[in-house]
């Protein structure tokens, strides 16, 4: 199956995570925080070719890693992946958000000026925001915005500028998320982890838990697993082609 946003190398035992990937058969976008951990990550899955690094500048610690945007700018170019960026307005990184959007911008740019990437996409409590910025760099790539919780009207307006949304555990706990799901279109749906951020009864989400986001997916959209299967299969194909 598919896991688009998980941190592999956040976990305590990250080899054992990319074992595990590998045994089910897991495409995983692994995806980083910082630029300075892009390399080390990336060698982490070396030879595993279901795996794949994005280079990231998490919103929650922009605003103390923008001397890094210049590394960043250096690695662009070896990974078609970015991710984890964005913004994230929440009462506790609110006062950092003029840092966050200069980092944002400044990922947006590097990746229009080479020919565009596949974003995985934060956007807490910043919604509008993220596709306002979104809207100015329209050759920045393919923005899949990942555990999506804004409003329907937000939604809307993503799906209306061809965003994609990666859905998670959390996502499928409550009405609310299940019921922006619902609203998704089934071609532009993949699933994460997000681990080890989320938990999943009081253990870190594994890669390996997309198979029951699988079956939550087949609930809401009243398909088989099979049906709900080839969906997603089809879908990441398609935007694994999307690369440039
Ligand atoms: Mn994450």
């Amino acid at each position: 199956m598919i896991d688009f946003h998980c941190h592999i190398d956040l976990y305590p035992e990250p080899k054992k995570i990319i074992e595990l990937s590998d045994k089910f058969g897991i495409y995983v976008l692994s995806v980083t925080t910082t630029p300075k951990a892009w390399t080390k990550t990336n060698a982490l899955s070396k030879g595993k070719n279901r795996i794949r690094t994005a280079l990231g500048l998490h919103p929650q610690i922009a605003h103390e890693r923008l001397n890094e945007l210049a590394l960043f700018d250096l690695l662009i170019s070896e990974t078609k992946y970015v991710g984890e960026v964005g913004l994230d307005g929440s009462p506790e990184l609110k006062q950092h958000l003029p840092a966050q959007l200069q980092a944002f911008e400044h990922i947006l740019n590097s990746s229009s000026r080479t020919g565009g990437k596949i974003f995985s996409i934060h956007s807490r409590k910043a919604e509008d925001l993220v596709l306002d910025t979104l809207a100015r760099f329209p050759d920045a790539g393919v923005p899949v915005l990942h555990w999506f919780s804004g409003t329907k009207k937000q939604l809307q307006r993503a799906i209306d500028m061809g965003c994609w949304f990666s859905v998670g555990p959390a996502m499928l706990r409550s009405m609310s998320g299940k019921s922006l799901v619902q609203q998704m279109p089934k071609d532009r749906v993949l699933m994460e982890s997000d681990g080890p951020f989320v938990k999943i009864s009081n253990r870190a989400a594994l890669p390996t838990d997309t198979e029951l986001i699988k079956k939550e997916l087949a609930l809401i959209w009243a398909l088989t697993a099979k049906e709900t299967e080839q969906i997603l299969l089809n879908s990441f194909s398609t935007i694994c082609k999307l690369g440039y």
